[in-house]
């Protein structure tokens, strides 16, 4: 798959943040008077290195300093600082929300204090009474909260299969508020269709929202497709390491941001400065992990293929993947989660049990790989009937390919398969 990645570099920065989130490194001309030379195009890959923030403007110092406090000296009361208390606004959380800003390409950036926390604070932008169309195979806690919290509070929801765009369409009520979608989906890697779901939802007026956690902006970015608000659980790739739990929420106008601004002050899901500082150290190798990560999953849906028992792949880099031609319409690369049958509930417990170099658990998008069992994991709280219907079934596996040698992998899984 080709790496392009280049893309133009945003100027919907909030113009009233000092931090804006122009694409200039403004440490290296900070305090000049030179005018600012005109900053050709940069490709991802180096939009994620240079950013604001990469470089301290005060003391040059090679990353954001953590700014662990929770309120700021106000020398003139009439003139208060940018800053004045954290879960306001504080600098180097800042620094994290004008990095993925850019990264995505919308105009404001927002960190939370979990992807959960993100998911269910862009939720609050509806009001009781409005309805929501939501992709079926939606991530399992999103999915709690749609069910449990938000069916309280009035707002109605249709689980839709999203692969249909006829479905989608069918289920518009007077009262539709907003489309929400996931894609690829979880475990099944299913493909949704954004452009074609983002201009239908355009011509309703209702608001777009997409968790791009799977592929990340190295890989999609919907706003470019016309999605309103990306939303991501920063815990998975972006984070990269298994060792912070965060969210990430990026809008397409600044209006937007207002709206969501207003919400995660209200609430104060924000995430802490130390989780902010140490989800922009893993962002950094976002390019270098999730490329490598992609080369080696390509290599074992391959294998993969080879074995005959294995009753069925999911990874749309497979031109047999039902979504894969839409999937490469809209994405740069394919990721690295893949899920594979391998027959029996008993046969799946068989390769968990004997694994050696994944580590069995929830979770995905790490250094080392995570091998997960979605019957009994993330989608436990689905009825056996609703996982059947899903491709759910009791031998599916699903592995997050991580940075070890593919071969290694390979051989083992094989081990344990056989
Ligand atoms: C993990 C995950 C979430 C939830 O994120 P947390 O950081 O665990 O709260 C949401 N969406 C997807 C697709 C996920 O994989």
């Amino acid at each position: 798959m080709s790496e392009n990645n280049s893309n133009q570099p945003t100027t919907g920065a909030d113009p009233g943040a000092t931090n804006s989130a122009s694409d200039s490194t403004v440490s290296a001309t900070a305090g000049s008077t030179a005018p600012k030379r005109p900053i050709p195009p940069r490709s991802l890959e180096t939009k994620l290195i240079h950013f604001n923030g990469s470089v301290d403007p005060t003391t040059g110092a090679s990353s954001v300093p953590i700014y662990q406090a929770s309120t700021f000296h106000q020398d003139d009361i009439l003139n208060p600082p940018q800053h004045d208390y954290s879960r306001s606004g504080n600098p180097t959380r800042q620094a994290l929300e004008d990095y993925i800003a850019v990264l995505e390409g919308g105009a404001r950036g927002f960190a939370f204090a979990s992807g959960m926390a993100a998911i269910s604070t862009a939720f609050l932008l509806l009001s009781a009474g409005e309805h929501v169309i939501v992709t079926e195979d939606v991530y399992g806690g999103t999915y709690r909260l749609l069910t449990t919290v938000l069916n309280r509070l009035n707002i109605e929801i249709s689980f839709v299969d999203m692969t249909d765009l006829a479905q989608v369409k069918a289920a518009l009520r007077p009262n539709t508020r907003a489309v929400y979608m996931e894609t690829p989906s979880n475990p099944t890697l299913k493909i949704t269709d954004i452009h074609a779901v983002t201009e239908w939802a355009k011509e309703h007026h209702l608001l777009t929202m997409l968790d791009n956690t799977f592929m990340t902006p190295y890989y999609q970015r919907p706003i470019e497709l016309g999605v309103d608000i990306v939303l991501h659980s920063a815990t998975k790739f972006l984070g990269g390491h298994s060792d912070v739990l965060a969210g990430l929420a990026v809008t397409r106008t600044l209006e937007l941001g207002k709206q969501l601004k207003h919400l995660q002050n209200g609430l104060g899901t924000v995430l802490g400065p130390q989780d902010s500082w140490l989800l922009m150290r893993g962002m950094k190798t976002l390019a270098a992990r999730m490329s490598h990560s992609e080369k080696s999953t390509a290599r074992i849906a391959e294998w993969l293929q080879t074995r005959s028992d294995i009753e069925a792949i999911y990874y749309p880099g497979l031109s047999t993947h039902p979504g894969h031609e839409i999937h490469t319409s809209q994405s740069t690369g394919y990721g690295s989660v893949i899920s594979f049958d391998v027959g029996s509930g008993e046969r799946a417990k068989q390769v968990l049990d004997r694994v050696q170099l994944p580590i069995v658990a929830v979770s995905l998008g790490a250094v080392e790989s995570i091998l997960s069992y979605p019957p009994t994991m993330s989608h436990a709280a689905m009825g056996a009937t609703v996982r059947a219907e899903r491709g759910i079934t009791d031998g599916l596996l699903r592995l997050s390919v991580g940075l070890e040698d593919v071969e290694d992998l390979i051989a083992d899984l094989e081990q344990a398969l056989d």
